[in-house]
């Protein structure tokens, strides 16, 4: 290469990178990974999967998002203890990441008429999508966040009779998928920090606040404790033999889609008329974290 070309393709590289990497893409073949393929809009790397659509406003993440999304809905059903119930998405989604929070904000407000002040990202059901905040993310938190939310798709996905989840089922079950995630990437210190949290004043985490727990209170400030409390509590049944087994009862009737009211059948099922007992263990359980 002559150092005019050179010259010419340091400007190019300055100038117009969202150019040179169509360029590469285009030579690429646009492929990333298994039925990943990709294209470069304006301000975006949009790659398209064989059931998801992802957005990113960083390049820096195209390849990371698709990769680790294929990755973990292929895994995600030998993953979890709800083997069979729980399938990978067929259904097609879009996956966008939006690097400025304010714009996540609104996008957010006029889909889901909540402020989201405190979430940094949903699920949507009527349009088939995940947003993301991606303002305070990185590549390594990015993956966490997206286990966490394609967890509700498939929660939602996975039944046709259409499910509406006690939050602390959902939110327990996402956070734990989100931090077993967290865990596989970077050690088990997000893990322990999180049970450390919720253990932090046994005498307020009583089972009841958690099983009786709003949308509302996971979406509010100090919605922290919730999260906190709801992945303590998915832990702390899956850890234990007979606990967990009524947890595997207990989501297939939420599964059914009926309505059911979580504290009463919480008790029957998974605490098999004792809630006290259980509560006791919990609150042991969870100083034992400290
Ligand atoms: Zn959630």
């Amino acid at each position: 290469m002559s150092s005019r070309a050179r010259t010419a393709l340091h400007a190019s590289l300055a100038l117009a990178p969202a150019v040179v990497m169509g360029v590469l893409l285009a030579l690429w073949g646009h492929k990333i990974s298994a039925g990943v393929t990709a294209a470069l809009t304006r301000d975006a790397v949009y790659v398209q999967g064989a059931t998801h659509d992802y957005i990113v406003p960083e390049r820096a993440w195209g390849d990371k998002i698709p990769v680790f999304v294929e990755k973990f809905l292929s895994r995600f059903p030998q993953d979890q203890p709800f083997r069979g119930a729980l399938k990978p998405l067929t259904k097609r989604l879009t996956i966008e990441v939006m690097s400025d929070s304010d714009r996540f904000r609104g996008a957010a407000f006029g889909e889901t008429g909540n402020s989201l002040r405190y979430n940094g990202g949903y699920f949507l059901e009527s349009r088939s999508r995940i947003l993301i905040d991606g303002s305070g993310e990185t590549p390594d938190s990015l993956g966490p966040t997206l286990s966490h939310e394609l967890t509700h798709a498939i929660m939602r996905y996975s039944f046709p009779t259409n499910p509406s989840w006690s939050p602390w089922l959902s939110e327990g079950f996402a956070q734990w998928c989100e931090i077993s995630s967290a865990d596989a990437k970077i050690g088990t210190q997000r893990n322990v920090t999180k049970l450390r949290h919720a253990g932090e004043s046994p005498q307020k985490d009583s089972l009841m606040r958690i099983l009786k727990a709003t949308h509302a209170d996971f979406s509010g400030a100090g919605n922290d404790w919730y999260y906190n409390a709801s992945y303590a509590l998915v832990t702390f049944l899956l850890e234990n033999e007979d606990l967990r087994e009524g947890l595997v009862r207990y989501f297939a009737l939420e599964a059914d889609g009926r309505a059911v009211d979580s504290p009463t059948e919480f008790n029957r099922i998974v605490a098999k008329g004792d809630v006290s007992a259980v509560e006791r263990r919990w609150i042991e359980w969870l100083q034992k974290q400290r």
